[in-house]
């Protein structure tokens, strides 16, 4: 192969550390969203985490998804409506985990790939956990505008990655 052929086949960082990502989700026993994050200093790779309940405790696959049901805001033709929304609550986010398995230290100045758009939560917890930037994949509009007015405000870069390819094998669908 010359260079210049490599070249074209070669996988730029971004989607290097998404496809690590995506790699990383695929390890979730909730069937609702696998999600993946992982931790970039540079381009080293600090951390992994997926979605998933604590350690030793059953997971979605064993005792099923734990259903929460709560009310959320939807634009309905111009008009704020009260919409049930239905959530696994059973699970720790993948962003979540990912704080929770990595050192202060190696996050300040680092970048979380993560396969899904944060959602509030988890967008809090890592505008206070040091990173400077994150880069998503899949779209998660409820919480967009909150979460992108706060980011804006602790000047963590906010990015989706697009366009953008996940690995086959990936779990690509999502119960909303
Ligand atoms: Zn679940
Ligand atoms: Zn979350």
């Amino acid at each position: 192969m010359n260079t210049k052929t490599q070249d074209a086949v070669r996988k730029d960082w971004d989607t290097y550390f998404m496809d690590i990502a995506y790699m990383v989700s695929t390890r979730s026993r909730c069937p609702r969203r696998h999600v993946g994050a992982v931790l970039v200093q540079g381009k080293k790779l600090l951390g992994t985490a997926y979605n998933g309940a604590p350690m030793g405790v059953q997971d979605c696959l064993e005792a099923g998804c734990m259903i929460s049901e709560e009310l959320e805001v939807k634009l309905v033709d111009g008009k704020e409506e009260l919409v049930k929304k239905q959530r696994c609550i059973r699970t720790i986010h993948a962003e979540q985990n990912l704080l929770l398995f990595t050192d202060r230290a190696d996050r300040e100045g680092s970048t979380v790939y993560v396969t899904d758009q944060p959602c509030w939560t988890c967008a809090n917890m890592l505008a206070n956990s040091g990173i400077v930037e994150i880069v998503y994949h899949r779209a998660y509009p409820k919480d967009s505008d909150k979460v992108v007015r706060l980011m804006e405000q602790k000047g963590i870069v906010f990015r989706r990655l697009d366009p953008y390819e996940p690995p086959a094998g990936a779990h690509m669908e999502v119960t909303t």
